[in-house]
């Protein structure tokens, strides 16, 4: 395992860029899912994306406190409801913003052994799915905040991803 460099979006390009499918599910790919995780836990983070670690691959690792979940090639195939709360990037420091989120995801992945799985979350995870997802077409929080929510001040929960 190793800790990632997490990617500024200020600096680097990258994070704008669309990943690709991962076609070939390797060794390569499952170490940087460990590592990936393994860079999420450590910057206290509730998701982490490949293009965040400077990687254009559909690969995203997520735990908002109901564990560790690694997605390969996830979509979102199904929203409901709406929620509106506080948000933070690992790859935007000290900026939070309200961003208008369903309440509720379904999202279809492949899983590590190249398995199709569903994951359904709501609340914080639902908002995990998002932005994760987000990530993998080159979106940040920032296109999509509600005007003048930005602030520079840690909300009470930290939701980093
Ligand atoms: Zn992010």
């Amino acid at each position: 395992m190793a800790l990632l460099n997490i990617i500024n979006y200020k600096t680097d390009p990258v994070l704008r860029k669309p990943s690709k499918p991962v076609e070939k599910i390797d060794k390569k790919i499952l170490t940087l899912l460990n590592d990936m995780a393994e860079t999420m836990y450590h910057a206290n983070g509730a998701g982490l994306a490949a293009p965040q670690v400077g990687v254009l691959k559909q690969l995203v690792v997520i735990d908002a406190g109901s564990g560790l979940i690694k997605l390969i090639n996830p979509v979102i195939t199904a929203f409901s409801g709406e929620q509106v709360d506080f948000e933070g990037c690992l790859s935007v420091p000290e900026i939070y913003g309200k961003v208008k989120r369903p309440q509720s995801v379904t999202v279809k992945a492949l899983n590590e052994k190249g398995e199709t799985v569903e994951f359904k979350g709501t609340d914080l995870l639902a908002r995990a799915f998002c932005h994760e997802i987000d990530h993998l077409h080159g979106v940040l929080f920032l296109d999509k905040v509600i005007p003048d929510t930005l602030i520079r001040i840690k909300p009470e929960k930290p939701k980093n991803m």
